[in-house]
């Protein structure tokens, strides 16, 4: 006999689990409209190069930890590892651009990656995300980070850091490379396997590695904010200003990287005390060559991006109680044949009025039917014994208070639905 489980890093959200995962969404979607982010659905799986071409090959999504399939046709697909290429792919295919100067949008969308699993990541995991196309206005930097900032505060993250810092440009990148590559030189071997490998391909990202020997080495290395051109120095400068005209704290931390190539000028990412070395619980920047080496018009644009599984670590490893309504229903109980048949009168007059109700399948007794509507959370239960029946009534019980009344049967469904 086989037994099934969820694939290895893929998990159920079960209904008792359920309502604080709407109520973050529910959160995110609502900021999103107070900011003026409409909402992208874009399909789950893309084809393959649009990540083996604009993540950057070497990352570690992109060399191992893909899911990619050919469908029947032959064609390569991928089922997508990350949210920003997708709809900057949608972005540049419905030529967006020429609707609105500047183009904001939003997504709530499953991910997928072939990583480890550990606590907060799994291999299929949602993530919500903003991203704003059409201007390099350090102001739009501003606008991105304040709405993270704004959704990490309304969900009772109090605590959180902000790290800041710029990546530059492909004007400037280069002199910072080439200084990075000559600093290194002949302490290549003090470094990690993964560093040595970064080394050739992509040297910005050694700065960001968390093995404490190559921290060693690239402590005094060359920063990249030392070899800014004017356009990102300028820019940054602003950036800073305008967080702190909205008193937005955050601390400078010149060795922060993005995870992808496509990144340019402002990196940052938000971090929680409470989940350890792995801390981040979200992050974002420019990238404002992406939309063109994607195909379209060149459009600076920048983004953020935070996994709802790790959030909801660091809630609970925080403590903090999502303020999730209980669904206020109400429990029918019926008693005998009479009081089931009237049960599921009631329970069907109830729901046409608009109030949640439910009632019991399994002819249990009074007693066993009260424990259930105790642990659906019900607001009110409605009993009906052989005597409601005969006077045509029914008990109505307050779950909160206890108290108890006789409600006739033909105004029970008004009553409730003005309870
Ligand atoms: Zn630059
Ligand atoms: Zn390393």
């Amino acid at each position: 006999m086989t037994e099934y489980a969820a694939p290895r890093g893929t998990r159920d959200v079960l209904p008792s689990e359920t309502p604080r995962w709407q109520y973050l969404e529910s959160r995110f979607r609502g900021i999103c409209a107070l900011y003026g982010f409409g909402e992208i659905r874009t399909p789950t799986f893309e084809h393959t190069e649009l990540f083996t071409r604009n993540l950057g090959e070497t990352t570690d999504v992109v060399a191992k930890e893909m899911y990619t399939f050919e469908s029947r046709s032959g064609r390569s697909l991928t089922l997508r590892p990350e949210g920003t290429a997708p709809t900057v792919r949608a972005y540049v295919q419905h030529n967006l651009g020429a609707s609105l100067p500047v183009n904001k949008v939003y997504y709530v969308a499953r991910i997928f990656r072939y990583e480890r699993p550990q606590a907060g990541r799994y291999r299929e995991h949602t993530q919500f995300g903003v991203e704003a196309f059409g201007s390099l206005d350090p102001a739009l930097d501003a606008e991105v980070i304040s709405f993270a900032a704004r959704f990490f505060s309304a969900v009772g993250v109090e605590d959180f850091g902000l790290r800041l810092n710029t990546i530059g440009c492909p004007n400037c990148r280069p002199a910072h490379r080439q200084a990075l590559v000559e600093f290194v030189g002949d302490k290549l071997s003090d470094l990690c396997a993964i560093c040595a490998d970064r080394f050739q391909r992509n040297p910005l990202r050694m700065l960001d590695c968390k093995e404490e020997r190559c921290k060693a080495v690239l402590a005094s290395a060359p920063m990249m904010v030392d070899y800014l051109c004017e356009e990102c120095s300028e820019h940054f400068a602003r950036v800073q200003s305008y967080l702190g005209e909205m008193g937005i704290a955050f601390t400078l931390d010149p060795k922060l990287v993005r995870g992808f190539d496509y990144y340019t000028k402002t990196a940052f990412e938000f971090v929680s005390g409470e989940l350890g070395a792995q801390n981040a619980i979200g992050g974002g920047g420019r990238y404002d060559n992406l939309v063109e080496e994607i195909g379209g018009q060149p459009t600076p644009a920048i983004g953020f991006g935070l996994g709802l599984d790790r959030l909801i670590l660091a809630l609970d490893a925080m403590g903090v109680e999502l303020s999730c309504e209980a669904s206020g229903t109400v429990f029918v109980a019926g008693l005998g044949e009479a009081g089931h048949e009237a049960a599921v009168k009631v329970t069907f007059d109830l729901r046409g009025r608009g109030v949640s109700a439910d009632m019991d399948y399994t002819g249990r007794s009074l007693k066993a039917q009260m424990k259930v509507a105790d642990k659906l959370g019900a607001r009110y239960v409605v009993l009906l014994g052989e005597d409601e029946i005969a006077r045509g009534v029914a008990t109505v019980r307050d779950m909160r208070t206890s108290e108890q009344e006789s409600v006739p049967l033909s105004e029970l469904a008004a009553r409730l639905a003005s309870a």
